[in-house]
C-alpha cells in the first residue's frame, strides 16, 4: 500500500459537486417522473437544419474546422447580429465560434480575469458562472434579484463594484427567473461599466425567447458599450438543438481574440458538420423565429396556469424556457426538499433555484420548472401537480 492519495479535485472546484441539471435529470430517469428540470426541448429543431448537418457529414465535413469557425458560419452570425440588432461586425476577427455558450463563458472568464479580479453578476446565477469564475481564480460579487419583479436594486449593484471589478457578467433573458432586464436596468449596468472602465460579458442564449411583444436588447447596443462588451450566444435554444453545442462570442477584435487565445487550448475547434447547418439555420426566414417564439409563449401560459391551479405562486417569466414559483402557499418553504420529494409526491422533477444563490435565504422557497415540452407533457405534469394541493 502506498501513501494515501490526497483528494484529487482542485480546491477551486471543491464544493461545486455535480450540476443540479445532471442530478435532477438522473432523478427523473430513476423515478420515471416527468422531467421539467433540465432545460431542453422534447422535440428536435427544424428538419432542414438537421438535413444540412447530415449532408455536411456525408459531404466530408468531418475533420478539424478552422479554430475561429468556418467562414460561412462566422458570416451568418455577423448577418444575424445585423438583421436583428443593427450590429455591424467583421466576420473576420470579431466573431468566434465556440462549443456552446458554455465554452464561450469559460474561455471569456479564463482569458479576461487575473487572479483575485472580481466579477459582478446577478443571482440567481447560471451554475457554470460560479464554477468558471472559480476556475479563473476570480471572485464573484452577486447582486440579488428578488421576486416578484427580480428587479435590480441600484444600491446593491453599486455596492458590488470595487477597484478589483474586472467585468460584469449579465444574462438576459435570465435563467432561471425568466426575467428580461428592462431598458432602464441595462442603462444602469452600462453606466457603471462606462464610469468604472469595466468590461461586460453578456449571455444572450435566450435572445429569441422573449414574450408578450417584448424585444431583446443586447447590452452592446447601448451608448459606449460596443467597445467594452463581449456578446455570447448559442444555437441550442433558438433552434431546439441543445446537444449540438454550437455557440459564439462576438465583439471588439481585442476581446474576441483574447477569448480565442483561451478557447484554442480548451477545445481547439468546435463540431465541424454542425457549423454549416447552423449557418443555414441563422438565415431562416422571420416566420421561423416568430412561430418558435409564439409556440413557447403558449407553452409558458399553459404551464403557468397548471402551476397556479396546483396552488403555487407563479412568478410569470418574460422570456426563456423557465418559470419560477414560490411554494409557500402550499405551506412549505424548503425548495430543495420539495424538489427531492416531488417525483414521489407528484411524479414530476423541477429544479430548486436556491442552488443558484449565494444568499440561500433569498432563494429558499423558489422552484424552477421548464416549459419547453410537448403540450401533452405539460398537461400531464399539471394534472399530477394538482395532487399537491390535495
Ligand atoms: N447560459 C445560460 C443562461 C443557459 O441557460 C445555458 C444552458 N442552456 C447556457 C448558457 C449554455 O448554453 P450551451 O448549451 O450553448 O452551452
Ligand atoms: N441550460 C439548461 C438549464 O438551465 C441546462 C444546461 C445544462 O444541463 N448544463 O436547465
Amino acid at each position: 500500500m502506498g501513501a494515501p492519495v490526497r483528494a484529487p479535485l482542485t480546491s477551486r472546484l471543491a464544493g461545486f459537486g455535480t450540476t443540479i441539471f445532471a442530478e435532477m435529470s438522473a432523478l427523473a430517469a430513476s423515478t420515471g417522473a416527468i422531467n421539467l428540470g433540465q432545460g431542453f426541448p422534447d422535440t428536435d429543431g427544424p428538419e432542414e437544419v438537421i438535413e444540412a448537418a447530415v449532408e455536411a457529414m456525408r459531404g466530408g465535413c468531418n475533420q478539424y474546422p478552422p479554430g475561429s469557425g468556418i467562414p460561412a458560419l462566422r458570416a451568418a452570425i455577423a448577418a444575424h447580429q445585423r438583421r436583428f440588432y443593427g450590429i455591424e461586425l467583421d466576420a473576420d476577427g470579431e466573431v468566434l465560434v465556440t462549443t456552446g455558450a458554455t465554452e464561450a463563458i469559460a474561455a471569456a472568464l479564463l482569458a479576461l480575469c487575473e487572479p483575485g479580479d472580481e466579477v459582478v453578476t446577478f443571482e440567481p446565477y447560471y451554475d457554470s458562472y460560479a464554477a468558471c469564475i472559480a476556475l479563473a481564480d476570480a471572485r464573484r460579487r452577486p447582486v440579488t434579484l428578488r421576486p416578484p419583479e427580480y428587479a435590480i436594486d441600484p444600491d446593491a449593484l453599486a455596492a458590488a463594484f470595487s477597484p478589483r471589478t474586472r467585468l460584469v457578467l449579465l444574462n438576459s433573458p435570465h435563467n432561471p427567473t425568466g426575467k428580461v432586464f428592462t431598458g432602464d436596468e441595462l442603462e444602469l449596468v452600462a453606466a457603471h461599466c462606462r464610469e468604472r472602465d469595466v468590461l461586460a460579458v453578456t449571455d444572450e442564449v435566450y435572445e429569441h425567447l422573449v414574450f408578450d411583444g417584448r424585444e431583446h436588447v443586447p447590452l452592446s447596443t447601448l451608448p459606449g458599450m460596443a467597445d467594452r462588451t463581449l456578446t455570447i450566444s448559442s444555437s441550442g435554444k433558438t433552434f431546439s438543438l441543445t446537444g449540438w453545442k454550437i455557440g459564439w462570442a462576438t465583439g471588439p477584435r481585442a476581446l474576441v481574440s483574447a477569448v480565442q487565445a483561451a478557447k484554442q487550448f480548451l477545445t481547439f475547434v468546435s463540431g465541424a458538420p454542425f457549423q454549416p447547418a447552423i449557418a443555414h439555420a441563422l438565415g431562416l426566414p422571420d416566420a421561423y423565429f416568430e412561430s418558435f417564439r409564439a409556440g413557447l409563449q403558449a407553452k409558458r401560459d399553459r404551464l403557468c396556469a397548471g402551476l397556479e391551479a396546483a396552488g403555487l405562486e407563479v412568478l410569470p417569466p418574460a422570456g426563456t424556457y423557465f418559470v419560477t414559483a414560490d411554494i409557500r402557499p402550499l405551506g412549505e418553504d424548503d425548495g430543495h426538499a420539495f424538489c427531492l420529494a416531488l417525483p414521489e409526491r407528484a411524479g414530476v422533477v423541477a429544479v430548486p433555484t436556491v442552488v443558484f444563490y449565494d444568499d440561500k435565504s433569498a432563494g429558499r422557497p423558489l422552484v424552477r420548472f421548464a416549459f419547453c415540452k410537448r403540450d401533452e407533457v405539460i398537461d400531464e405534469a399539471a394534472a399530477r401537480l394538482a395532487r399537491l394541493s390535495g
